[in-house]
């Protein structure tokens, strides 16, 4: 069975624990790798690599850096099947879906290829006499990025290429459900002439996260993934005094209004419901719809999902994959088969849905519950599976408010022909993305993502501008080049003339 082990100091390296964790494929059922778990030993070897190539990198010219993300991004590009199948054969997603989240986090190294525009910083001469300041940014150190199953390739590339590129070297851990796509990215950046060490990859589960929390070595902590563990990455790295951005789990809501193109918003619906079988943070699971809208729009979904096609990711035929666990699967059917004793109606069940073939698989066909409400489990938690609430609301504002009573910020989108009711939505919704008749409203490279409240701990989104700031340090030079003139002892504090 092949073993999937660590990247450290520019190398596969076994590592010392002896642990190792099953790579399943989800379409089957079938552990097919293992994947090595690291001790804290294993970790302490990964942030050493990083600390010892921090001290050429971080000080390294900019040509140098985006040489080799230009490469870096080329040679990502050619590749970028091979890394969709990884994905597909380890999460499950149809291949489409995988080469996509490639193209997006792409976008992220194109930007990291911008950085000299970015780290460019700020001049100001003659504030004082002969007095200039210039406000400057700098690399971190070592920073760790820790990040979920759901996005093998993209979230990855959300983080290190962009720490990198300002000087930063890097310790990713990736989710250990899905390991193979962080190694082949950190092969290739490898093969770009990323130096050894500037780039390590560990895998492991919560001992090697909590090392890398409170390693004195580490600056500072990317994370994204569910709210509770978000919650505790920002807690624990904090409280260790490290910089941290935690992005969290979400429930989107998308809000439609009477006077919506209902069949673009029933394709919006389907499309962010049960893309990636509803195993995106950005997936609508709440359809909030608005004076009269929701019969009309469950019947187009229902004509939409009938002839879904659900089946292995590596199949072109399909359209929806499996869930990536069996356990996950199970739980996701719970909150179906509980909807109905509390009181939601049951417009479609996809729970007991198997491929021929395939019977191992984590299958489970697209649910739609109608008539939810807020005290429900299925409209309370993140289900992370093709499940989609219908929450009727008579007014904009009812509807307004139950989006804004949410923990959770991550997206949300209305659907309307309004300029104004659009307008008064982005102003007045709680959340940190907005989509105008888009339902997945994830930011291009060069803005930045990020929900509100529960969805992100941390002042910092990731990617674009925030992006920068949070992988560098500000300082600002006071400068004067005195004349012969300006000698004298003065002990008054320093004003400007
Ligand atoms: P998860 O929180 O279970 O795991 C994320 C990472 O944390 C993994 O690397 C995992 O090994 C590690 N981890 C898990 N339990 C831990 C613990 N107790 N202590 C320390 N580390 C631990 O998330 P997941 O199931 O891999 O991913 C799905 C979740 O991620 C969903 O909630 C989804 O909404 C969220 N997500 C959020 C975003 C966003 O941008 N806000 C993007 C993608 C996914």
């Amino acid at each position: 069975m092949q073993t999937i082990n660590h990247w450290i100091g520019g190398k596969p390296v076994e590592g010392v624990s002896g642990n190792h964790g099953p790579v399943v494929n989800p379409a089957t059922g079938v552990q097919e790798k293992q994947v090595a778990l690291a001790s804290a030993g294993d970790v302490d070897a990964a942030v050493a690599a990083a600390r010892d190539a921090f001290a050429a990198w971080g000080t390294s010219s900019l040509a140098k850096r985006t040489g080799v993300l230009f490469r870096y991004r080329e040679l990502v590009h050619a590749h970028r099947e091979e890394i969709a199948r990884l994905i597909t054969a380890e999460h499950g997603k149809v291949h489409a879906d995988a080469l996509g989240e490639v193209t997006r986090g792409l976008e992220i190294v194109e930007l990291a290829c911008g950085i000299t525009e970015k780290l460019k910083g700020e001049l100001s001469t003659q504030v004082s006499t002969r007095v200039d300041v210039a406000a400057i940014r700098q690399p971190l150190g070592v920073v760790a990025g820790i990040t979920p199953f759901n996005f093998p390739a993209m979230v990855p590339l959300w983080m290190f290429p962009l720490a990198v590129a300002c000087g930063n070297t890097f310790v990713l851990k990736p989710s250990e459900k899905v390991p193979s796509a962080a190694m082949r990215l950190a092969e290739l950046a490898a093969e770009a002439g990323l130096p050894d060490g500037v780039l390590n990859v560990v895998h492991g589960d919560k001992a090697a996260v909590d090392r890398l929390l409170e390693h004195p070595d580490v600056a500072a902590v990317s994370f994204v993934g569910s709210t509770p563990i978000a919650r505790y990455i920002h807690a624990t790295a904090s409280a260790h005094g490290k910089r941290v951005q935690a992005l969290g789990g979400a429930k989107n809501h998308m809000l439609v209004l009477p006077d919506a193109d209902l069949d673009l918003a029933a394709d919006a619906a389907v499309n962010a419901a049960y893309g990636s079988a509803g195993e995106r943070c950005m997936a609508v699971s709440v359809l909030v719809a608005v004076g009269g809208t929701a019969d009309p729009l469950i019947e187009k979904i229902k004509e939409r999902t009938a002839a879904l096609r659900i089946g292995p990711g590596d199949d072109p035929a399909s359209e929806m994959g499996p869930l990536i666990t069996a356990a996950h699967r199970d739980k996701v059917a719970s909150y179906v088969h509980g909807a109905a004793a509390q009181g939601a109606e049951v417009v479609l069940d996809g729970t007991g849905h198997t491929v021929e073939g395939y019977e191992g698989g984590h299958w489970i066909g697209v649910s739609l519950l109608d008539r939810v409400t807020p005290g429900m489990d299925a409209y309370r938690d993140e289900i992370f599976g093709p499940v989609l609430c219908v929450v009727r609301a008579e007014t904009y504002e009812e509807g307004l408010a139950l989006i804004n009573a949410s923990p959770w910020g991550n997206g949300t989108a209305v659907f309307t022909r309004d300029g104004g009711a659009a307008r008064r939505f982005q102003l007045e919704v709680q959340a940190g993305m907005v989509g105008v008749n888009v339902p997945i409203p994830v930011p291009v490279g060069y803005h930045s993502f990020g929900g509100w409240k529960d969805s992100l701990f941390g002042d910092h989104h990731i990617y674009g501008n925030d992006g920068v700031h949070f992988y560098t340090r500000g300082k600002v030079v006071t400068t004067r080049w005195p004349d012969p003139s300006d000698r004298g002892v003065d002990l008054g504090f320093p004003s400007n003339s």
